[in-house]
């Protein structure tokens, strides 16, 4: 006759160490590894602090990214102590684990005694769903997704690079989105400019992206601001954002923007784009080099694109601005080496992507200097753009 169910759990637990919640603390102090076998559901109304998570169903599939080392000092627990002392038996008798012990009497013993446990801020059963795809890339997973909820992203232009970025980042919940641009839909712009439609020419264009973006995503918040960017408001603007994606079409508000950025510490997104070619980097305050290292005098005014109307292929600052939304994740999410000290070249004619190394000037005018010395006359100045511009016919 085979064995009853309770007649198997006092077998295993026979087999196994077992320990004492009051140890269990005194072990997690002494940096044992404290692993909780439960269902997701019972894990997010609150755990043992700093445990990792591994439900039973998932052990022989999860346990190795959970906890590589075979030799670590594991404990596991569940609700009562049943099933970690089960999920012991399988890692040590099947999987080489060689210090496991399952906790008595489980987190409920554990509370019963008024230990601290962590309730983690949980994703609602719709976010799980919606982001169920970030959640199963180990870059992003649950941490990941809840840094992109609370991250605060700028876009600068709701025009050909700022209408893929936001869209994916939308897409991609992150929860505060602020978009600054003055400019009303118009049709010669929805050959590009993808969060636009048809029927909102004339609407300004912040209107329009917040109707797309919500009906994408109603987790994130849009934060408008119709408004040309100068010096008078650019500090208020940018101040408290975690990351700014620049789609800016002209360089007077570039340096501005690189000037300001820098006195802030607030990592920069750059791309631009003309004709068939793409260009791209990270502008990390202090960390890399920052746009006046790269380009110390702005062009010759006849060679500026931003003083009249040019040609650009409708594709192309998607790609672009998909590439800054990429970099914009990565740097909220902490994943992946951003493109820091490095400037990515992209010629759509010719399928290729080079990339070049750029270095901090150590004599660069702004971000040579400490933070708090960069004063707001010496922001953005550069050659009036009225004249400027005007110079070049
Ligand atoms: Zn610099």
């Amino acid at each position: 006759m085979s064995p009853s169910g309770p007649e198997v759990i006092k077998q295993v637990k026979a087999q196994i160490d077992e320990v004492d919640p009051a140890d269990v603390r005194r072990q997690m102090a002494n940096g044992a590894v404290v692993v909780d076998v439960r269902e997701t559901e019972e894990f997010d109304q609150g755990h043992l602090p700093g445990a990792r998570h591994v439900p039973r169903g998932h052990l022989e599939s999860r346990i190795e990214a959970a906890v590589p080392d075979r030799d670590a000092h594991l404990v596991l627990y569940c609700a009562s102590g049943n099933r970690s002392a089960l999920a012991a038996h399988t890692l040590k008798t099947l999987l080489g684990y060689e210090h496991v012990e399952s906790m008595t009497g489980g987190i409920t013993l554990w509370k019963d005694r008024g230990y601290e446990v962590e309730i983690p801020r949980a994703l609602s059963r719709e976010q799980r769903e919606r982001y169920s795809r970030h959640l199963l890339v180990p870059e992003v997973g649950p941490e990941g997704q809840q840094k992109l909820l609370d991250a605060r992203v700028l876009l600068l232009g709701a025009g050909g690079l700022g209408s893929p970025a936001a869209l994916y980042l939308a897409a991609a919940g992150v929860g505060t989105l602020g978009i600054v641009d003055d400019d009303e839909v118009d049709l010669s712009n929805l050959q590009r400019q993808v969060i636009h439609t048809t029927e909102r020419i004339g609407v300004p264009k912040v209107d329009s992206a917040e109707v797309t973006i919500n009906a994408i995503n109603p987790d994130v918040e849009v934060v408008k601001y119709p408004v040309r960017l100068d010096a008078s408001n650019i500090l208020e603007i940018i101040e408290g954002y975690d990351v700014i994606v620049d789609g800016l079409d002209n360089f007077p508000t570039r340096y501005l923007l690189n000037d300001a950025s820098v006195r802030l510490r607030i990592p920069v997104v750059s791309a631009a784009i003309l004709g068939f070619d793409g260009q791209l980097s990270v502008f990390s305050p202090y960390e890399g080099p920052c746009y006046r290292c790269l380009f110390r005098e702005p062009p010759p005014a006849e060679l500026a694109p931003s003083c009249g109307a040019n040609g650009v292929l409708g594709v192309l600052p998607g790609t672009m601005g998909l590439l800054q939304a990429t970099e914009a994740i990565k740097l909220v999410i902490g994943a992946g080496d951003p493109l820091v000290g490095r400037l990515l070249l992209y010629d759509a004619l010719g399928a290729t992507f080079t990339t070049v190394k750029v270095k901090r000037d150590p004599e660069c005018p702004i971000c040579s200097r400490d933070p708090g010395s960069i004063t707001d006359e010496e922001m953005g100045v550069f050659p009036d753009y009225e004249a400027f511009c005007a110079a070049a016919g």
